[in-house]
């Protein structure tokens, strides 16, 4: 196993990494908050590289990501610890690596290169890293989006964005989309949920995602009842998208599900998610879609400018109906759509 990136050597055998924004100073022995991130004898080892807890081909909708190369298949990549302890984690026992030596034991290992193989003989368009958060899995994810792009293969994050800007940076280059949970607006929200107190550094780095790497941006809200269901969080979040993002980042509302250590509160009602839905059109944002509610009007991607169907979507089916070149095929307006590997950055 190679040695990490991106950290500091201490005094006393100490590091500090810098990798996602946590950055822990870990001692001789211990790991970071995300445990797979260990120092050994004063250097971090990243105990996770190539090691994987699921595979699977998914449409790219599930991510969910709308306007990137819609209704094509991506080899997704799930592997083990979170920089975050959410209260409701969907995916707990691969992202609460308490004890990684005895998780690692058993889990299989993909390299790079084989992991572009079966990409490309399960017929997907390119590589996700998600069901856990990726940025703590820098080393095999870099290595394997550098590799995936030079097999003409697409490449995504699914992350909370807790990373630091030197880990975007060493990804910038070979990332093409940055889906980022944005979870509240407020201290509060993010202190009680997943334990994070610099949380407006999230957008910051969603930001530099977005214009100096000209990575494709979408932006999905899980909306909890009494958490981050009230207007100013949801009116906050839409207008930084607006302002910082543009008009034409897809938006995600997505329905909550009591779960785990949440599982005392309701699901969230549609009145909320209209509500939000509506909070987000005010704002300006052009593209609002919700989540988790089977069969709702708001699947389906329609151009602001003519009222077409561009995209329609039943649950994962998807029929791409009227794009041509990121426009929309009937009047021509933008619509944001990515459908070619990066070229070029913005610096
Ligand atoms: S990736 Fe984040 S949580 Fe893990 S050791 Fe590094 S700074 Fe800590």
């Amino acid at each position: 196993m190679a040695e990490g990136l991106l950290y500091d050597k201490l005094d006393g055998q100490r590091v500090r990494c810098n990798v996602c924004l946590w950055r822990c100073v870990i001692n001789p022995g211990k790991a970071g908050v995300c445990g797979v991130r260990q120092n050994e004898n004063g250097t971090v080892k990243p105990v996770n590289y190539a090691k994987v807890s699921s595979v699977a081909a998914d449409p790219i909708e599930k991510k969910p990501l709308f306007h990137f190369f819609p209704g094509s298949s991506v080899l997704s990549f799930g592997g083990i610890g979170c920089n975050y302890h959410c209260l409701h984690c969907q995916n707990w026992e691969i992202a609460c690596a308490e004890e990684p030596d005895k998780l690692l034991k058993g889990m299989r290992e993909i390299s790079p290169d084989e992991a572009v193989r079966m990409a490309k003989s399960r017929k997907c368009t390119g590589l996700a890293w998600t069901y856990n958060e990726p940025v703590i899995w820098l080393e095999y994810t870099l290595d394997s989006a550098r590799l995936a792009h030079e097999n003409g293969l697409y490449t995504a994050f699914v992350t909370n964005g807790y990373a630091t800007p030197e880990a975007l940076d060493l990804l910038g280059p070979h990332l093409d989309a940055w889906r980022v949970d944005v979870k509240g607006f407020s201290d509060k929200l993010y202190r009680d949920l997943a334990k994070i107190s610099n949380w407006r550094s999230i957008l910051e780095v969603a930001e530099r995602a977005r214009h100096k790497w000209n990575m494709h941006v979408e932006v999905v809200t899980n909306i909890i009842p009494t958490m981050n269901d009230d207007d100013e969080q949801l009116s906050g979040i839409a207008h930084w998208i607006k302002e910082k993002l543009g008009e034409l980042t897809p938006w995600h509302i997505t329905r909550f599900h009591p779960y785990r250590e949440m599982a005392h509160l309701p699901p969230t009602p549609m009145s909320t998610l209209e509500k939000a839905y509506k909070i987000g059109t005010k704002a300006g944002l052009r593209f609002i879609y919700m989540g988790n509610v089977p069969g709702n009007a708001h699947e389906n991607t329609v151009c602001y400018n003519c009222s077409k169907i561009v995209i329609e979507r039943t649950g994962y089916n998807t029929r791409v109906a009227g794009v041509k070149d990121s426009c929309c095929a009937y009047c021509g307006a933008d619509l944001n759509i990515r459908s070619s590997l990066k070229t070029g950055v913005m610096k």
